[in-house]
């Protein structure tokens, strides 16, 4: 599961526990990004990191991966992708994230290679329209998910204008938010 996770949030969380159930799958791999691309400014990548440790600790299955973020350079799916397929030459790999970047996949790094290296599921927000990419046909399977109606943007507005975040993220998250001053909110 692929995302900025700037912060993670418990629609990420119910996502990734739906899309595993859907598919059968053994382990979600959370992959915070490391310099995303496209996008300028973003929290320290060790403060992105240690809230998907914190958000993940309790699920057996759910694992947290610094492979993007121990990369230099700008994170690229396609060198995920690759480097995943070398480590778990056997596996069969999903790409799990937000439907509104794969909208934009026709723009990333060797986009053509991507449908041989994994399996896409695009997560949306209900009700939410789509411009749908050029893809190989079962490329890509969507999946609405309720609780994505959290967002990463209205959480970091919340804790800016010192609106609660409970429940929106886990406990250790919010902890984690107060903390360390993320985000604009008050220490
Ligand atoms: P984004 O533009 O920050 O997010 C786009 C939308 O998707 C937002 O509404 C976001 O909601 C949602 N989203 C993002 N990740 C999600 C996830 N794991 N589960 C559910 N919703 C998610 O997207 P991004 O985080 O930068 O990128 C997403 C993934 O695509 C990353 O792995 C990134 O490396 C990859 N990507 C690759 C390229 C490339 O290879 N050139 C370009 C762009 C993105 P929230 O803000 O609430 O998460």
């Amino acid at each position: 599961m692929g995302g900025t996770f700037d912060p993670i949030h418990n629609g990420h969380l119910v996502a990734a526990s739906e899309v595993a159930a859907a598919l059968n799958l053994d382990e979600v791999l959370f992959v915070p990004t490391g310099q995303p691309w496209q996008k300028d400014e973003v929290t320290a990548t060790s403060d992105r990191y240690l809230m998907a440790e914190i958000a993940t600790a309790a699920n057996p299955r759910f694992k947290v991966s610094t492979i993007d973020i121990d990369r230099s350079g700008p994170t690229y799916t396609v060198d995920t992708l690759r480097e995943l397929r070398e480590l778990h030459p056997e596996a069969d790999i999903f790409f799990i994230t937000g439907a509104d970047a794969v909208s934009s996949i026709a723009s990333w790094k060797d986009s053509g290679e991507l449908w041989d290296l994994a399996k896409f599921v695009a997560v949306t927000r209900p009700g939410h329209l789509l411009d749908l990419p050029d893809s190989p046909t079962g490329a890509i399977e969507f999946l609405e998910i309720p609780a994505l109606a959290i967002s990463s943007t209205d959480i970091r507005q919340r804790v800016a204008e010192g609106k609660p975040i409970w429940y929106l993220v886990p406990d250790g998250v919010v902890q984690f938010i107060a903390k360390h001053g993320l985000y604009g909110g008050v220490q």
